[in-house]
């Protein structure tokens, strides 16, 4: 069986630590990997290239830093069907939308490609009298990211095209589940170009994840996963003394009124409830239908699911595939039951489709209807295809519904009253929001982050925040000595 081991000081690096964990095709459910998991001293090492890399890194001229992020930016992008590949072999999200990630990932190199106008500083001449002050920002050295499953190639592209652009180096610690397509794009990095030890890549576990937060070596961590985790990884990263970014779980509601276009909200419950089987941080997966739109919403998105086609996502044909292992397809799967059992109606249930019954981790789509705030299938996150309905009477009910949910990443409306969304906009407690848009994921030059127990930390990840996370500021007063206005001056420095 192939092994996947780390990249360190750019080369693969074979793991020593005699700890690896399996990794399955879920399409079929068969093992065809092991992926080594790295013990503190390895984690150790990586570090270490990072930081003996940095001071040549962050010396780089800004035009030769963005000469490298343009020819990483053309090396990806000519092999992004083989990334899309290695996806889809892990993760078990259709090609198509695999190739959509990569896309969506290499908006932010594209973005970074940008970086000598966005490290551009601000300079005040003769701020006093022949005094000039200017400001810069300068890297942090070296940085961490740590990343989910759910999408094992954008989300890397998210941390580190900003993170070395700015003169940073680079450790990356990939979701175990789905390690080999940051394996890839680290071999191509290096092969645009990127100096060694610049971007390192361990795999593992909470071991892995300790050790980069105990080092102190590492003066920032980018964290995008689950919430509890989230809410650690933030915990002790303050404690000590890093600065610490870390993107948690969701809740994402998408309103429907009563003069909402009935097709076009249907069929955007049904993508985005069920693309990627439902494994996105902005999937929504609560439709809350207002007022006498309900019965005719529940009855167009039922229609529109029993055509939703499911496979292995090699071919061109299915739009929906496996969950990403057995055990999270049987905790979703659970949620039917306990949704009933809490008095939700079971629409469609998943399981009775023949593909919940092969050897893959397959689960149908599943539609719960006239869920109800205290139901665990509302209050958990379940990040599968099971979309539910909660039923309100008045817009005032559903904004009540959607600010009272401990999390705010994304949220929509489905409306035709321009003025209803307005107030929307206004009320809603998310950090990301659509407006006749059920995943409203920021483009490459804005940033992406969610409110309460989504975001724990108070940047945004990429775009300009991006920019802000990996850099700190330094403001420079300066005077160019003229012997003819020196004099002996002990008050205060005051603008004159
Ligand atoms: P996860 O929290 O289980 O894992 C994320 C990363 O943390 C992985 O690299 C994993 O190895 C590591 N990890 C897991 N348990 C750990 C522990 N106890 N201590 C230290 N490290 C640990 O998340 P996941 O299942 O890979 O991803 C899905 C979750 O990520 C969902 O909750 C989803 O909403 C969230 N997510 C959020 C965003 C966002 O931008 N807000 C984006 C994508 C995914």
């Amino acid at each position: 069986m192939e092994q996947i081991s780390h990249y360190i000081a750019g080369q693969v690096a074979p793991g020593a630590s005699g700890r690896s964990g399996p990794v399955f095709d879920p399409a079929t459910g068969i093992e065809t990997h092991r992926v080594d998991f790295a013990s503190a001293e390895e984690v150790r090492t990586a570090i270490a290239a990072a930081a003996a890399a940095f001071p040549a890194w962050r010396a780089t001229s800004l035009s030769r830093r963005a000469d490298i992020l343009f020819r990483i930016r053309d090396t990806l992008d000519a092999h992004r069907s083989e990334i899309a590949a290695h996806i889809t072999a892990q993760h078990g999200k259709v090609l198509s939308d695999a190739s959509g990630e990569v896309a969506r990932g290499l908006e932010n190199v594209e973005f970074a490609c940008g970086i000598p106008h966005l490290l551009k500083g601000e300079y005040s001449e003769q701020a006093s009298t022949d005094l000039d002050v200017y400001s810069i920002r300068q890297p942090l050295g070296v940085v961490a990211g740590i990343s989910p499953f759910n999408f094992p190639a954008m989300v890397p592209m998210w941390m580190f095209a900003n993170a070395i652009a700015c003169g940073n180096t680079f450790v990356l610690k990939p979701s175990e589940k789905d390690p080999s397509p940051a394996m890839r794009i680290a071999e191509l990095l290096s092969e645009a170009g990127l100096p060694d030890g610049v971007f390192n890549v361990v795999h593992g576990d909470r071991v892995a994840v300790d050790a980069i937060l105990a080092d102190p070596d590492v003066k920032a961590v980018s964290f995008v996963g689950s919430t509890p985790v989230a809410r650690a990884i933030h915990e002790s990263a303050t404690r000590s003394g890093k600065r610490v970014q870390a993107l948690a779980g969701a809740k994402n509601h998408m309103i429907v009124l009563p003069d909402a276009d009935l097709d076009m909200a249907a069929d955007a419950a049904v993508s985005a409830g069920f693309g990627s089987a439902g494994e996105r941080c902005m999937a929504i997966s609560v439709v809350v239908a207002v007022g006498a739109i309900g019965d005719p919403l529940v009855a167009a998105i039922k229609e529109r699911m029993a055509k939703v086609r499911i496979g292995d996502g090699r071919d061109a044909q299915s739009e929906m595939g496996p969950l990403v292992t057995r055990e999270h397809r049987d905790r979703v799967a659970s949620y039917l039951d306990s949704g009933r059992g809490q008095g939700a109606t079971v629409v469609v249930d998943g399981r009775q489709d023949p593909v919940s019954t092969g050897t893959g981790f397959f689960l149908g789509v599943s539609l719960l209807d006239r869920v109800t705030p205290e139901m665990d299938c509302y209050r958990d996150e379940i990040f599968g295809p099971v979309l539910s309905v909660v039923r309100v009477e008045t817009y005032e009910d559903a904004i009540r519904l959607v600010n009272e949910n401990p999390w705010g990443n994304g949220a929509a409306i489905f409306t035709r009253d321009g003025g209803a969304a307005r107030r929307f906009q206004f009320d809603v407690e998310a950090g990301m929001v659509g407006i006749n848009v059920p995943i409203p994921v920021p483009v490459g030059y804005y940033s992406f982050g969610g409110w309460k127990q989504s975001l724990f930390g108070d940047t945004h990840i990429y775009g300009p925040e991006g920019i802000h996370f990996y850099t700190r500021g330094k403001v420079v007063t300066s005077r160019w000595p003229d012997p003819a206005t020196s004099r002996v001056d002990l008050g205060f420095p005051r603008t004159r």
